[in-house]
């Protein structure tokens, strides 16, 4: 009997896309599954709308002027953007393909809109809704994350609602009640889809089993 191991190569990386509520704690988990996981990247995106007291420019997002973001946009540098919130928000291109190119996995943090046009031109990408456990619970970490006025609260509480119905659209739902509980969710979530037969170029395997079949 041979040695030779099975051929199994990754083939590009996977898209995931997460969405959810303000508030409900996604790009917390998307940064958890980067430091979990090898292999996985968070992607970065564009914003006109204001750094908040914590954010770095680089790693939080890259904050632009409304004038570069529509030139980006015409430039055609983003797979996907939207208004959100009366901000615009958008993914760059350029590092997502490189990476996936690469065989590295990308997460993006992004909303239900950009969400819908990554379904749309991404057939493989997984799209995973993340609930908040109660209404309750999203507007009291909306006010201890203590970063928007009182009025940027409650508009983002108001969209929360509108914004649910579209888990219909995705793949997994995760309820993030509790951060370690739903990290090995998302991380199960990851694994799984990695093993998935069109994630994996099996061409090799077919080969040997070519030639096995031809030598009978
Ligand atoms: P925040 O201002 O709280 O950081 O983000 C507001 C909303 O914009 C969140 O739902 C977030 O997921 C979404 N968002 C962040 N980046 C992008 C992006 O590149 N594209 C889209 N469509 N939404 C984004």
């Amino acid at each position: 009997m041979s040695n030779r191991g099975i051929p199994c190569l990754r083939r590009r990386g996977a898209l995931f896309v997460v969405s959810a509520p303000s508030g409900t704690g996604k790009t917390s988990l998307c940064q958890e599954m980067v430091s979990r996981l090898p292999c996985v990247r968070h992607s970065v995106s564009y914003t006109t709308r204001p750094a908040r007291a914590a954010e770095v420019n680089g790693r939080d997002y890259h904050f632009v002027e409304h004038a570069a973001f529509k030139s980006m946009i015409q430039q055609g540098a983003f797979l996907e953007w939207a208004e959100v919130y009366g901000q615009f928000y958008g993914t760059p291109v350029a590092p997502l393909r490189q990476w996936r190119d690469e065989g590295i996995d990308v997460m993006l943090d992004i909303d239900t809109q950009g969400a819908a046009q990554i379904r749309a031109h991404e057939p493989d990408a997984v799209l995973i809704y993340l609930l908040p456990p109660s209404w309750d619970v999203l507007r009291e970490r909306l006010e201890q994350r203590g970063s928007d006025p009182p009025r940027e609260i409650a508009k983002r509480l108001a969209k929360a609602k509108e914004e649910v119905k579209h888990y219909r659209y995705y793949k997994y739902v995760i309820i993030n009640d509790d951060f370690k509980s739903s990290a090995g969710q998302l991380e199960a979530i990851i694994v799984a889809e990695r093993c998935r037969t069109a994630m994996l170029d099996l061409s090799g395997l077919e080969m040997m089993l070519s030639q096995k079949e031809e030598s009978c």
